[in-house]
């Protein structure tokens, strides 16, 4: 295992863009992974960069030919993950970074084990409410169903490795900039980036 697998799940309104945005300016060895939506586009959204938008049946005939590493169905709209494009990732050794929900996280824990979860959570539900309301992007009732869908994806919180609670940026980012460090500091990262050293380092005749 050469390059990490990073999935950061959080609730919408959890802060989770701006932190993963931040991550990416400051570590530009972790690549994002571009997921697949059949969510139509938001004002400055752009293919390609944000996702790939493709229509419902686009998306339908891609799962049936296995393209997705992993899809849900989240807001009533679809977002995939595309196999084709983590698999020749991993196999450069690159860190990359899945901006995806629980059931997604789910699905790419049981193809790598050893993926890294990363949960933001907001600071109170009080505040979750406040910026969901605050983003101003959304009409009331698709706020209202994010509020309930928030609630529902904070219950899975306990599918994830490291938790980060999102009350002031700047400590949130240094904490999740730690976590992508320590998850490269792992065995078998480290070994996988220096086998000589291990090799000589540890390599005796004598047993202890
Ligand atoms: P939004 O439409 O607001 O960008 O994203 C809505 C939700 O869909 C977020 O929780 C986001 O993490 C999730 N999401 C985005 N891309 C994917 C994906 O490829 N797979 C899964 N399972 N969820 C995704």
């Amino acid at each position: 295992m050469k390059g990490c697998l990073f999935i950061v799940a959080a609730p919408s309104g959890a802060g989770k863009t701006t932190l993963v945005r931040e991550l990416l300016a400051r570590d530009s060895a972790v690549k994002l992974s571009v997921s697949f939506t059949t969510r139509k586009p938001r004002a400055g959204e752009r293919d390609g960069v944000d996702y790939h938008f493709v229509t419902r049946e686009q998306f339908q005939r891609m799962r049936e030919q296995g393209e997705f590493l992993e899809s849900a169905e989240v807001h009533g709209n679809l977002y995939g993950t595309s196999r084709v494009w983590i698999e020749g990732e991993m196999a450069a050794g690159r860190d990359i970074l899945l901006e995806i929900d629980w059931r997604g996280a789910g699905q790419v824990r049981a193809a790598f084990s050893e993926a890294v979860g990363i949960f933001i959570l907001p600071p109170s539900i009080e505040e979750l409410e406040r910026r969901l309301v605050g983003r101003g992007l959304d009409a009331a009732d698709v706020i209202a169903r994010r509020l309930a869908n928030a609630r529902n994806e904070m219950k899975h919180v306990g599918g994830f490795d490291y938790v980060i609670i999102n009350n002031e940026l700047h400590s949130a980012v240094d904490e999740l900039v730690w976590v992508v460090r320590a998850a490269r500091l792992r065995l078998p990262v480290q070994r996988a980036h220096h086998p000589q050293l291990f090799f000589q380092l540890t390599q005796s005749d004598d047993e202890d």
